[in-house]
């Protein structure tokens, strides 16, 4: 090398470079039997689309979203538009590629399922960067392996009262110190049923367990203040989404009417989604969800802001990927375990971690950590 006229010696170059030779895209999943429904939705399957991503020295990263409701489009997004635009393309440029594909299909999504493709792509391109380093991703991210608190996420709006408490009481009984359950009861019209069931679920569980209530989306602001108002001396964590995710007025007022936490951040796409909720004070705590908002890329920069306005993060389900990042922001306060999932994440991946007492850790295995059960997938793949 030189500098200058002087030559400067004992330096090599330490760029690495890497070349995508192949995308693969599948999707599996399984019909929900157990009438799971919440304030304003039924949930009929439930799975993932898996994305593989290969370079030519043999490595594959993998990512992945959810394969519910447009699970079939996201597929044809990754293997139609986004893997042609990436092959030969050096994974370690992730950024550069996410911003390519973003500006490339800017006219067609700019949130929904051009993101959860994004995302499950952008999750694949991490992996492999972790496994390209041999470094787990937590690593990479500057974070270190610890135990991250989880809660247990479930009680769904068409359980009987029986079976809500009987589903809370289990989730203690596993070890978890922190559970979330569903409120807005009969389509959210009946908020003295959804106080009983609190109270329920409070007296069964004692005053030690951390007890957090979700009403996806299914009040006005004056409702949810009043239910949260209501609740409040049931020593409530925090309620989630208590009006349609794009009510930013609604929030807004819901936080001046109460002080009961507000979370919500789940349905937001991107840091700007995340912007508009920090900007206008309308979240305590923020959910944004790396398989929809845009992979790692943006989820780090969302997780960064709200760093800044020392804003507290629970990301919304995908444990096993959102674990990497508690060990990097100080205001990251929990994962989440939906129990919906537990099923199918057993088939799909051979060693998807399992909490113990209320924690969640991550292996020693670069990357995410996961390995698929190829088999499994094979024989479920859907087209
Ligand atoms: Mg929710």
């Amino acid at each position: 090398m030189i500098a200058g006229n002087e030559v400067i010696t004992g330096t090599t170059s330490c760029r690495r470079a890497e070349k995508i030779i192949e995308v693969k895209v599948r999707r599996v999943s399984h019909t929900v039997t157990n009438n799971l429904q919440d304030a304003t939705r039924k949930i009929d399957r439930l799975g993932f689309v898996i994305v593989e991503i290969k370079t030519e020295s043999g490595h594959t990263g993998i990512g992945y979203t959810s394969n519910g409701a447009g699970g079939k489009a996201v597929k044809s997004v990754i293997a139609d538009y986004i893997a042609p635009k990436i092959i030969g393309k050096d994974p370690f440029e992730s950024s550069v590629i996410w911003n390519e594909i973003v500006s490339y299909l800017r006219g067609v999504g700019r949130k929904g399922l051009v993101f959860c493709a994004l995302s499950a792509v952008d999750i694949a391109l991490w992996d492999l960067k972790g496994k390209l380093l041999n470094l787990p991703l937590y690593q990479l991210f500057g974070g270190k392996k610890m135990p991250v608190p989880i809660y247990g996420s479930g009680g769904w709006t068409s359980y009987s009262d029986e079976k809500l408490v009987d589903e809370m009481l289990s989730m203690v009984n596993q070890g978890y110190r922190m559970i979330k359950f569903k409120v807005g009861v009969d389509n959210g019209s009946n908020l003295r049923r959804d106080l009983k069931r609190v109270r329920l679920v409070r007296k069964a569980v004692g005053d030690e367990i951390k007890i957090m209530l979700d009403a996806n989306n299914c009040w006005d602001a004056a409702t949810g203040a009043r239910f949260a108002n209501m609740v409040k001396d049931e020593d409530i964590l925090f309620l989630e989404e208590p009006v349609p995710a794009d009510d930013i007025p609604g929030l807004i007022k819901f936080k001046q009417s109460t002080d009961l936490p507000l979370a919500t951040g789940e349905h937001e796409y991107t840091k700007y989604g995340a912007r508009a909720l920090l900007a206008d004070n309308c979240v305590d705590i923020i959910q944004c969800d790396a398989v929809r908002t845009g992979g790692f890329t943006e989820l780090v920069k969302i997780c960064a802001m709200a760093e800044a306005w020392n804003i507290r993060i629970a990301p919304h389900g995908r444990e096993n990927l959102h674990l990497h990042l508690a060990g990097v922001f100080p205001n990251f306060m929990a994962l989440e375990n939906l129990i919906m999932y537990e099923e199918i994440t057993a088939k799909v991946f051979l060693n998807s971690p399992v909490q113990h007492n209320g924690y969640l850790e991550a292996n020693d295995l670069p990357g995410i950590g996961l390995i698929l059960n190829q088999k499994f997938i094979q024989e479920n793949e859907e087209n």
